[in-house]
């Protein structure tokens, strides 16, 4: 399909790290979905530094099918720095998101085009019938999918699954660092995302080894934790910080009583005790104001920063 001169519909963003078994077919099978739907499109696959001849094939495959983009690292920067470069690179109006293993299956994309069509910005893979090991990888899966639900009340079955389509204004916006890819559905309802989800097919892995292993449920756990912070009080920081300066405020002046109190109905208090209370007096005052003055700039930064439209237009 010549493109030159359309206007690209449809990016598909695909992180690889040493898959030279997997690249070949996967581009021939999206490609193959994508040409069938008429519609002018991009595959844009990012080598993650990858150290087998993976790149190499991305090459050759990039001068027969001129659609297919490659962006290459320098070293292996992880799946979400990948995801990210792919992203922002992306031109299309619809950006879909898979993993370059063909676990994730090409076909279900233009269902879940439809499903976008509906009105949603969002359409999230469930993986409903995973192929994956019960206990290393179904299991763990499970639970911090539990976890994740209930901390970015984002209600999805399979919010691991890569196979992902997204508006462009709302992919656009998420900034993916560390290891947010797990968490795009909770960062795009941030952004006031309609998020769905849709039952997609799942294969085991037929080529080359999974790159994760167990130690990545606490990893999960420890940003989960972060993402918390950012979700609940991105809005009103002051609400979180203010509530932490009030709390030490009070005790500063529970303390300050304390030895007030202390002073008059003992007169042999001895200036040790005296010591203890007044040190606390000035460390939660301290702290108080200090919290106080946190919550205030985040404010300001929040009412400042470039999403300050987003977040001000929401809180009314
Ligand atoms: N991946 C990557 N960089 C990494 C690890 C993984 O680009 O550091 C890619 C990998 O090639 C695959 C996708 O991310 O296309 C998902 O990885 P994997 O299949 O190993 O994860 P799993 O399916 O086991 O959760
Ligand atoms: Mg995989």
């Amino acid at each position: 399909m010549n493109q030159t001169n359309e206007k690209t519909e449809i990016s598909v963003v695909v992180p690889v790290y040493n898959e030279e078994e997997n690249v070949a077919l996967l581009q021939d099978r999206i490609c193959k979905v994508l040409d069938d739907l008429g519609k002018p499109y991009e595959v844009i696959l990012v080598d993650d530094g990858s150290t087998d001849r993976t790149f190499e094939i991305l090459e050759e495959l990039h001068q027969a099918h001129p659609q297919l983009k490659i962006i290459k690292f320098r070293g292996n920067f992880g799946q979400s720095a990948a995801m990210a470069a792919g992203f922002e690179y992306a031109k299309g109006d619809i950006v879909v998101a898979m993993d370059g293993d063909l676990q994730n299956d090409p076909e279900d994309i233009p269902r879940m085009l439809q499903k976008l069509d509906e009105g949603y910005d969002v359409v999230a893979g469930w993986r409903k019938n995973r192929k994956d090991k019960m206990v290393m990888r179904k299991i763990p899966s499970k639970i911090a999918n539990k976890l994740i639900c209930s901390v970015t009340e984002v209600d999805l079955h399979d919010t691991g699954c890569s196979l992902k389509a997204f508006r462009k204004e709302i992919i656009k916006r998420v900034k993916l660092y560390g290891e947010l890819h797990r968490f795009i559905p909770a960062l795009a309802k941030i952004e006031g995302a309609r998020i769905t989800e849709l039952v997609v097919k799942h294969h085991a892995r037929k080529f080359g080894v999974s790159k994760y292993n167990i130690t990545r449920t606490f990893r999960v756990i420890m940003d989960l934790t972060t993402l918390n912070l950012f979700i609940k009080h991105l809005k009103k920081p002051i609400h979180f910080f203010g509530i932490i300066g009030v709390f030490c405020l009070f005790a500063a002046a529970i303390f300050g009583a304390g030895m007030l109190c202390m002073l008059f109905e003992n007169a042999n208090a001895t200036l040790d005790e005296l010591n203890v209370l007044l040190t606390l007096v000035f460390l939660f005052t301290g702290s108080g104001f200090g919290f106080l003055a946190i919550g205030l700039l985040a404010n300001l930064v929040v009412e400042t920063g470039d999403r300050k439209q987003i977040y001000l237009s929401e809180s009314k």
